[in-house]
C-alpha cells in the first residue's frame, strides 16, 4: 500500500467527472487499499474520492465510525455509486483534504437511499441519513467534479478560513 498524493483546489483534475469502474481486479483492489491509507493519514479525515488522487474513477471511501453518536455503517467502500432517493434538506459545516484552508456551509439531503458496488462487483444498497449521508454527497460530487466550495450559498457568509487543520472533519 502506498499513501497517495492528494490534489488540492485548483488543480483543474478535480473538475473532471470520473469513469465508471468495470474491471473489479487487483489493480482496483489496490487503488482501494491506497485511497484508505491516505483517507487515513489525514487528521480528522471521515472520506476519500478517487478522483482526489488523480485517478478518474467512480469509487469512494467512507467511514465516519470516528464520529460519536451517529448512526452510519462503518467503513464503506462505494464503487459506481449511485443515489436512488433522498429526502429532506439541512445546512452543515464541511471540509475537505482537497481544499485544506476553509470549511464550509452547504445544504445537503438528511436521508439517502444509495446503490452501489463493492470492491468485488457486488451491488448493495444502502439507507442512510445526517453526518453519513453528508459525508456520501460530499464524495459523490467529487466524482462529477464538484467541490463543497461551488455549493455554498454565499462565500462571504458560508465560506471559513481553518484555524486549524485538525478542528474539522474532511472528506
Ligand atoms: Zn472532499
Amino acid at each position: 500500500m502506498a499513501r497517495l498524493t492528494l490534489l488540492t483546489y485548483p488543480d483543474p483534475r478535480l473538475k473532471q467527472v470520473a469513469e465508471p469502474v468495470s474491471q473489479f481486479d487487483a489493480q482496483l483492489q489496490l487503488l482501494v487499499a491506497d485511497l484508505e491509507e491516505t483517507m487515513r493519514a489525514s487528521p480528522g479525515g471521515v472520506g476519500i474520492a478517487a478522483t482526489q488522487v488523480g485517478h478518474l474513477q467512480r469509487v469512494v471511501i467512507v467511514d465516519v465510525s470516528s464520529k460519536p453518536k451517529i448512526s452510519h455503517h462503518g467503513r464503506l467502500i462505494l464503487i459506481n455509486p449511485e443515489i436512488l432517493d433522498w429526502e429532506g434538506f439541512e445546512i452543515g459545516r464541511e471540509g475537505c483534504m482537497s481544499v485544506p484552508d476553509y470549511t464550509g456551509n452547504v445544504v445537503r439531503a438528511t436521508h439517502l437511499q444509495l446503490v452501489a458496488q463493492d470492491e468485488q462487483g457486488k451491488e448493495h444498497k444502502y439507507t442512510m441519513e445526517g453526518y453519513e449521508a453528508r459525508a456520501v454527497q460530499h464524495e459523490l460530487d467529487h466524482l462529477d467534479g464538484i467541490l463543497f466550495i461551488d455549493r455554498l450559498v454565499s462565500r462571504r457568509r458560508d465560506l471559513f478560513q481553518r484555524k486549524s487543520y485538525k478542528k474539522t472533519n474532511s472528506s
